[in-house]
C-alpha cells in the first residue's frame, strides 16, 4: 500500500464511524468537527516535528515515519545528501583552483565593482605587495602608481600597460585587466623584467653600433667628396667614385634612421602643444625646395587645431610621409597634404597619385627594413625605416595610421589623432 493511501484510509476510518454514530444519535456536524480537529492537530504535530528536524540540520534518515510524512522526510533527506555531495565537489574544485593559481608566477586579483579586492593569489604579495589582510580594500588605495590608477579608471582595457612593481622598482610589470561577470574584473600582473632588459639591450646595441659607425663614415665621406671633386669625369674610377659616394650617403641615412628609432624606443615621452598647421607649412616649404617641381605639393589646411605631442617626432613622421609621396609618384602628379578635424579627432593626410601599394604589402610596409618589390624604370633609394619611424611616433602619440592604396592609382596615408590630443 502506498503511504498516501494510508492517510486517506485514516481519514475514511474516522469519518465513517462518525457518520454511523450520527445516524443513530444525530450531532453530525459536531462529530465531523471533532474528526476534522483531530486530523488537523495530528498534521500540525507532524509539521512541528518536521520543523524541529530541519532546524537541527535535518540529520538522519527518517523514512520510517508513518504515512505520507515518511516520504516527505525521505525526499528532504535525499535532497540534502545530494546537496552535500555537490558542495564537497565544488569546494574540492575551488581548492584545486586556489592551489593552481597560487602556483602561478603571475599575480592575479579579482576585483569587485568598486575595485575592492575579492580574492588574490600568492604572487600578489611578491610583485604587487598586497597582503591577505588587504581583502576588501580598494586596489587604487594600495597600488598608487598614477598610470595604473588612470588605467583602472579608464574602463578601456584593450591595451596593456607597463609599470614598475610597487615593491621593487627594478621589477617591471605588464598589467592587464579583464572584465567579466557582473561588474567583476580580473587584474593580471606579469613580470616582464627580463623581456624588457633584452629589448633594452637590443636598442642600446643598435644605437651604440650606429653611433660608432658615424665617425668612420664621416671620414670616408670626406675623402670621397675630395676624390669626386678632383675627378675630371674621364678616369676609369669616375663611376666607382660616384657609386661609393651614393652608398656612403645611403649608409648615413640608415644610421640617422636607426638612431632616431632607438631614441623613440628609449626616450621617455615629452610633449608640448604643437602648432600642427604651422609645422605642416614648414615641412611643405622644405619639401618644395627639395622637390624638382615646387608646385607638386598642395597643402590644404581645413583646421587650425593644435595637438599635444613632441614637435621633433611629429616633424619626422609627417615629413617621412610627404617625402614618400613625392618619391613614389611621378614628378608631374600632385601630392595633397591635408590637416582636417573630424568628430572624434583630427587627422593628417598625404595623398599621392603614384605607383600605389599592393594589398599584400600594406600590412608589411611599416615593418623595419621592408621595401615593396616593384619593377620600376629607375631605382628609388630608401632605407625601409621611414614608415617604421612613422608607426613608432604615432604609437607614442596615441594616434593610428590608416593606409589606403590601389596599384597604379595612388596611396593615401592618414594619421588619426584622438580628440583628447587637441590642445
Ligand atoms: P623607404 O621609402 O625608405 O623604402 P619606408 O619605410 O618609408 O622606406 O617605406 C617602405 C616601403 O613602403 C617603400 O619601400 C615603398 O615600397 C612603400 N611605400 C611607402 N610609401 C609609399 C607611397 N606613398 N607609395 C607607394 N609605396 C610606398
Amino acid at each position: 500500500m502506498q503511504r498516501w493511501q494510508r492517510e486517506i484510509n485514516i481519514t475514511i476510518g474516522l469519518v465513517t464511524p462518525a457518520l454511523v454514530v450520527s445516524f443513530f444519535v444525530g450531532h453530525l456536524s459536531t462529530l465531523l468537527l471533532a474528526v476534522t480537529s483531530f486530523l488537523l492537530i495530528r498534521q500540525t504535530l507532524a509539521v512541528n516535528e518536521l520543523e524541529k528536524w530541519l532546524n537541527k540540520g535535518a540529520f538522519g534518515d527518517r523514512r520510517d515515519q508513518k504515512g505520507i510524512w515518511g516520504d516527505i522526510y525521505y525526499h528532504l533527506w535525499k535532497i540534502k545528501k545530494t546537496e552535500k555531495k555537490r558542495k564537497k565537489k565544488l569546494s574540492k574544485m575551488v581548492e584545486q583552483f586556489r592551489s593552481s593559481t597560487d602556483a602561478l608566477p603571475d599575480a592575479a586579483v579579482v576585483m569587485g565593482s568598486y575595485a575592492e579586492i575579492e580574492w588574490s593569489n600568492r604572487a600578489c604579495r611578491d610583485v604587487l605587495g598586497l597582503k591577505k589582510s588587504d581583502k576588501g580594500q580598494r586596489v587604487p588605495n594600495l597600488i598608487r602608481n598614477p598610470q595604473f590608477v588612470q588605467y583602472l579608471k579608464s574602463n578601456d582595457y584593450q591595451q596593456k600597460i607597463i609599470i614598475p612593481s610597487p615593491v621593487n622598482e627594478n621589477i617591471i610589470l605588464q598589467i592587464s585587466i579583464v572584465p567579466y561577470g557582473d561588474g567583476l574584473r580580473l587584474l593580471l600582473a606579469q613580470d616582464v623584467t627580463q623581456l624588457k632588459n633584452i629589448e633594452r639591450m637590443r636598442t642600446d646595441f643598435v644605437a651604440n653600433v650606429s653611433h660608432e659607425l658615424r665617425t668612420p663614415l664621416t671620414v670616408l665621406k670626406g675623402y670621397l667628396e675630395t676624390l669626386v671633386e678632383m675627378d675630371d669625369g674621364q678616369s676609369i674610377y669616375s663611376r666607382s667614385f660616384q657609386n661609393m659616394a651614393t652608398q656612403t650617403e645611403r649608409m648615413n641615412l640608415l644610421i640617422d634612421d636607426l638612431l632616431l628609432l632607438a631614441r623613440l624606443e628609449s626616450k621617455t615621452k615629452s610633449s608640448q602643444c604643437v602648432n600642427a598647421p604651422e609645422l605642416l607649412k614648414q615641412i611643405c616649404q622644405e619639401s618644395r625646395l627639395q622637390a624638382k617641381d615646387a608646385c607638386r605639393i598642395e597643402l590644404i589646411l581645413e583646421s587650425e587645431a593644435k595637438i599635444q605631442g613632441n614637435e621633433e617626432e611629429l616633424r619626422s613622421a609627417f615629413s617621412n610621409l610627404v617625402t614618400n609621396a613625392l618619391k613614389y609618384s611621378p614628378a608631374d602628379k600632385p601630392v595633397k597634404v591635408r590637416w582636417q578635424q573630424a568628430d572624434d579627432g583630427v587627422f593628417f593626410e598625404v595623398e599621392d597619385f603614384g605607383e600605389g601599394i599592393s594589398n599584400a604589402d600594406i600590412p608589411k610596409i611599416t615593418e623595419r627594413f621592408y621595401r615593396a618589390e616593384v619593377k620600376r624604370n629607375h631605382k628609388i633609394n630608401g632605407t625601409g625605416l621611414g614608415l617604421a619611424i612613422v608607426k613608432h611616433v604615432l604609437v607614442r602619440h596615441d594616434a593610428k595610421l590608416e593606409i589606403n592604396s590601389q596599384i597604379g592609382k595612388g596611396s593615401r596615408f592618414k594619421c588619426w589623432f584622438p580628440a583628447k590630443k587637441i590642445c
